[in-house]
């Protein structure tokens, strides 16, 4: 396939764009997985449109990629093309408005707001992984979603139309938005409301304060993906995970964190997402045989699994 993608990608001008083979585990939170078999990072729309073009022709799956943080990618790769949406960074203020490109950082997001004299979303301060894959899952921590400002969502579907979607609240709820679990779409840019104010400096140190307990909770000393499972109706997924002592059990070398029962990490760095899966499937089951309880995985799964 690869002499295919080359002779043709050098046909319709994308040499500079595609990655045959890109190895991802260094890219991704939990620093595990195969690579992609064609990868690109678009920076517009022009090359975004270009690319989902290029799929079509080629009959090629798409996968979108953000910051990697809340995916476990298979250790055999990813089909396709796989649009990373990283370079898709841009911003700018209309008013009340922060509009950001759906690559950019969730917490860069966040201080470029509070320098333009907008607050709002620090409350999110911390959470790894980009806007797109913020607005994808509905993000969320210290009893705030990122729904709860978000004014409207651009997505582009696969025909490379761009639709506005006016966010409604009764659309989010705890992480789903109503992109979650759609293939056809690529969020492109988000538009949110946010309140001007003169006080920065006060919404900086409450920004500057969430992010801190993270890191004493010690969310960012091994690789992981956050919290594996979400929570159930009836409690706190990291309880029942604790109540079956279930700190510190490895499967080979992916080990459920002594911190935070909820987080696999990926200490010693020789993990495979194979490891990771297998410890996820023994969570699940201890769980579920001691609690009656069944664990839903917040992480997704991306490529040949
Ligand atoms: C240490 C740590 C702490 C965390 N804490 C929290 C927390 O407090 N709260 C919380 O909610 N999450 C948390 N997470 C999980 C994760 O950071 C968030 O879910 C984050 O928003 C995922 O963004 P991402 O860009 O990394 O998405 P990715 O992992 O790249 O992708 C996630 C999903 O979104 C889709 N996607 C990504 N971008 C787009 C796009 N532009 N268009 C369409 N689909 C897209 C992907 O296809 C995939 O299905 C944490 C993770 C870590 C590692």
């Amino acid at each position: 396939m690869h002499t295919n993608v080359r002779n043709s990608h050098e046909k319709i001008n994308l040499d500079e764009l595609l990655v045959p083979n890109l190895s991802l585990a260094s890219l991704s939170s939990i620093n595990t997985g195969g690579s992609a078999d064609l990868a690109a990072f678009p920076t517009d729309f022009s090359e975004l449109r270009a690319l989902l073009d290029y799929a079509k022709r080629y009959s090629l799956p798409i996968t979108i990629l953000g910051g990697m943080t809340n995916t476990l990618i298979s250790d055999e790769g990813i089909e396709g093309l796989t649009i990373i949406t990283s370079h898709l960074a841009r911003r700018h203020v209309q008013g009340e408005m922060f509009c950001v490109r759906s690559g950019l950082a969730l917490d860069r997001v966040i201080d470029f707001s509070l320098e333009a004299g907008l607050s709002g979303l620090e409350l999110l301060g911390g959470i790894p992984g980009s806007v797109g894959g913020a607005i994808y899952g509905n993000a969320g921590a210290n009893g705030m979603a990122i729904s709860d400002l978000l004014y409207y969502v651009d997505y582009m579907t696969y025909d490379g139309k761009l639709h506005r979607k006016q966010a409604h609240s009764d659309e989010f709820s705890y992480r789903h938005s109503p992109f979650s679990g759609r293939k056809d779409i690529i969020i492109y840019e988000a538009g949110f409301r946010l309140n001007p104010t003169l006080h920065t400096s006060e919404a900086k140190k409450q920004k500057d304060e969430v992010k801190h307990k993270r890191k004493e909770k010690g969310h960012y000393e091994n690789p992981s993906l956050g919290s594996i499972f979400s929570n159930p109706p009836e409690g706190y997924a990291g309880k029942f995970l604790e109540d079956c002592n279930l700190k510190g059990k490895k499967i080979g070398g992916a080990m459920i964190s002594n911190k935070h029962c909820n987080f696999i990490i990926n200490s010693d760095g020789k993990a495979t997402s194979s490891d990771i899966h297998s410890l996820l499937l023994l969570m699940q089951e201890e769980v579920l045989k001691r609690t009656g309880v069944k664990l839903r995985p917040e992480i997704q799964f991306i490529g040949r699994w």
